[in-house]
């Protein structure tokens, strides 16, 4: 990639937005007090206070609220973007009251709309996009991290639990936050997921501590560094994205207690930066107080240093915030005055290296002329000469600092720290491991008795399973049984009650015949007397008429009824009475047969009586102890099916605890693993820096030197993403808290 970026451009890019007013305002009032130039570099603000004095603020340029989120990243981001791929560090930041639209300018409403999204997400794709249009020998990494400063703690929002870290410097690493989550990424994707992962628990912090974003400041931070395959330069650039806390007066806020601290301490952090500001637009030099804030601080090599800088004041059109708009305004024209010294961050090559060590070398040689020359005037003087004294670090920084070895040296005592650091980061690690391996052989041996235990239980359930079956089926059989023996008994019930009612139809019909007969006796007898009757009546006539025609005299009645039957037409009545007797020794004859009948039937039921009080005996004994049986059955499956709940409980916890052990396990073996690909990526890099120290001292000590190893962030994994592999094609990665891929593209 050929350099384009114009570091004669020092001055900081400060742009204004004024967003759209909105409901209250709009009600609040309709005046107007803001005025754009039509060239768009300055606004004019028509005081209502203060004498009313239009104040006039000169800026790179002033947006309206009709200037879209592209034309604000085309104006105020992509220079800045531009000089980081030419290895400047670059800052952005927002800066104005709460809802003056710092965070649509900087995230924008939606991240990733391709329309709505803000500067950062702009930016960020904008990198990628370079970076895979860049040329073939070009091999990037891009880190990522996300912090907020609240109360004037630094809360790494990767890893939140990380809520108080603090600022160190170095020569190599510069400003930096220790112990920060920085994160390799090798997509737009994956950055904008870390950054979804960090908004999400800035927002929760928000739920909790009441709108406490918009009384934070976020940065959003992204290390770029490129190697040159060809010539092995590297460029390493820092792009801080600020979304700075609301600047509003505490008195507007009108905030009391912890709220009011909170306030001052942002207060204190957007003073500072105003502080710093003011130092660092003055003529005359003076201190610049980058120490008395965590904000200035952590900005110190953005703001006034050899990074490119740009500041977008966001403020409301109303005359409602008139006085906070003015205030931001004039904060952005003091910004305007800063000069930086925008300076491309580069390693030296090996061959400046050697050149380097060759001056250096050179230079000790004279000097150790000289040093001799004069211990020689000394001793000719009579003077002695003093033993060899150690220098103490600042003698030594004062005599070398500028001089042409002292960054090499400086590197090689840098390069012997780090080698100590990463010996004692593996010791530690090597320890973690040997921990984590007893942990993981007890968490083994427990779960291997826990197996046992679950497959004993196992074996009690399978035979408590089989027995409770066994009873299932016999309490079946049983129940079969009584079912049969119940039909059995109903059948003979019915049988009996029939024998019962024809019983009683037979002894209704005896009794109709008895009656029958009875009545047949009756008429016999009746009979009898009137057939007497009639042959006295037929007596008395023949005697009557005998007396007459014998001229007899008429004789009594009694004498009459006294004739012999002789005289009576003996003949028929003879037949009369066969007759008679006749039918009655028939219906004698059928009641005789009725009367054995019924004698038969009487003796029927009482056999059948008694059969059947014998059967019912037997089947009520049998269906007793069936019913016993069936009680002790039941009784026996309750007591099953409680014992069967019960271990199956048993069973359920056993096996959660198996799951958690085995889930415990397979953690711990995870770790086991990464610990291993850590030890050996430590081991790795060990003997790298061995090899590199042992090869850079034998170079310093034979005159030449050899090539420093490009910066290896410890206890992370490097994602290099080649330039010139075609389009910029993102892909949504899934979020996890450590990589461990090396990505190669
Ligand atoms: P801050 O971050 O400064 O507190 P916000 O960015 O949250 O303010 O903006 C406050 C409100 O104004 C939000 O509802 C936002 O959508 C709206 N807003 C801000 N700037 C613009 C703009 N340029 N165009 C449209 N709406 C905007």
């Amino acid at each position: 990639m050929e350099p384009s970026y114009d570091l004669s451009q020092d001055n900081t890019l400060v742009l204004c937005r004024f967003r759209p007013h909105n409901d209250f305002e709009r009600e609040f009032s309709s005046k107007e007090i803001v005025e754009i130039a039509q060239d768009s570099q300055s606004v004019t603000i028509f005081q209502t206070k203060e004498k009313g004095e239009p104040l006039s603020f000169p800026f790179d340029y002033v947006f309206d609220e009709n200037d879209t989120q592209s034309t604000v990243y085309e104006k105020a981001a992509r220079p800045i973007v531009d000089g980081v791929m030419e290895g400047v560090n670059g800052t952005i930041f927002a800066y104005g009251q709460t809802s003056g639209g710092k965070t649509y300018t900087m995230t924008g409403p939606n991240f990733e709309d391709p329309v709505d999204m803000g500067l950062i997400p702009r930016m960020i794709t904008n990198v990628f996009y370079q970076i895979e249009n860049s040329l073939e020998h070009l091999e990037f990494t891009v880190r990522v991290s996300y912090s907020e400063i609240y109360m004037e703690k630094i809360r790494d929002l990767l890893a939140p639990e990380h809520d108080n870290l603090k600022i160190r410097e170095n020569k190599i690493m510069g400003v930096y936050v220790e112990g920060i989550t920085e994160s390799y990424t090798s997509t737009g994707d994956e950055v904008f997921e870390w950054m979804k992962y960090g908004t999400k628990n800035r927002t929760v912090g928000a739920n909790n501590m009441n709108m406490k974003s918009s009384r934070s400041h976020a940065i959003f931070s992204m290390t770029v560094s490129q190697t040159n395959k060809l010539d092995y330069t590297t460029r390493i650039a820092k792009l801080h994205m600020v979304d700075l806390a609301g600047s509003e007066k505490v008195s507007k806020t009108g905030a009391e207690g912890l709220r009011l601290e909170e306030a001052k301490l942002i207060n204190k952090s957007l003073t500072t930066l105003g502080i710093v500001i003011t130092a660092l637009t003055e003529s005359k030099k003076s201190h610049v107080p980058y120490r008395s804030s965590k904000l200035t601080r952590l900005l110190q090599q953005s703001l006034g240093g050899n990074g490119k800088m740009s500041l977008i004041i966001c403020c409301s059109p109303s005359l409602y915030n008139e006085q906070e708009t003015i205030s931001s305004l004039r904060f952005g024209a003091r910004a305007k005055l800063i000069k930086n010294t925008p300076k491309v961050n580069r390693e030296y090559t090996l061959a400046e290296l050697k050149l380097l060590l060759a001056q250096a070398r050179e230079e000790i040689r004279r000097k150790d002329k000289r040093i001799k020359v004069l211990e020689d005037l000394l001793r000719q003087a009579g003077i002695a000469i003093p033993e060899m004294v150690d220098l103490d670090e600042s003698d030594f920084e004062d005599e070398y600092r500028d001089g042409a070895y002292a960054d090499v040296i400086q590197e090689l005592e840098d390069l012997r720290s780090r080698l100590s650091e990463e010996v004692e980061n593996s010791l530690k690690l090597k320890e973690d491991v040997k921990e984590a391996q007893t942990e993981s052989e007890e968490y083994k041996s427990v779960y291997s008795v826990m197996e046992q235990h679950i497959k004993y239980m196992d074996s009690q359930i399978k035979n408590f399973e089989n027995s409770q079956k066994e009873k299932e089926d016999l309490i079946e059989k049983l129940t079969v049984g009584k079912e049969s023996y119940e039909a059995e008994l109903s059948a003979i019930t019915t049988k009996m009650l029939e024998q019962e009612q024809k019983l009683n139809e037979r002894e209704v019909e005896i009794e109709i015949l008895k009656n029958k007969l009875k009545n047949m006796k009756g008429d016999v007898v009746q009979q009898q007397r009137t057939e007497e009757d009639q042959r006295n009546e037929v007596k008395k006539e023949i005697y009557r008429k005998y007396t007459v025609s014998h001229q007899l005299p008429p004789i009594k009645e009694s004498t009459i009824e006294s004739v012999s039957d002789e005289v009576y037409d003996e003949q028929k009545w003879r037949e009369e009475k066969r007759k008679m007797i006749r039918d009655l020794q028939k219906r004698i004859s059928q009641v005789v047969d009725l009367e054995l009948a019924l004698e038969e039937a009487r003796e029927n039921y009482a056999t059948l009586e008694l059969t059947m009080s014998e059967g019912e005996r037997a089947l009520k004994k049998k269906t007793d102890v069936l019913e016993r049986n069936l009680e002790q059955l039941t009784l026996m499956y309750h007591q099953l099916a409680s014992q069967k709940s019960a271990l199956s409980v048993d069973k359920q916890v056993a096996e959660r605890k198996s799951q958690r052990l085995q889930e415990k396990i397979r953690i711990l073996e995870d770790q086991l693993k990464k610990a291993n690909v850590e030890l050996d990526k430590c081991q790795r890099e060990i003997k790298y820096l061995t090899e590199t120290f042992e090869k850079t001292s034998k170079l310093s000590m034979l005159g030449s030197s050899g090539g420093l190893g490009a910066i290896v962030p410890s206890g992370r994994i490097r994602k290099s993403i080649k330039g010139g592999v075609g389009s910029f094609k993102p892909q949504i990665p899934e979020v996890t808290r450590n990589y461990s891929v090396s990505i190669n593209m």
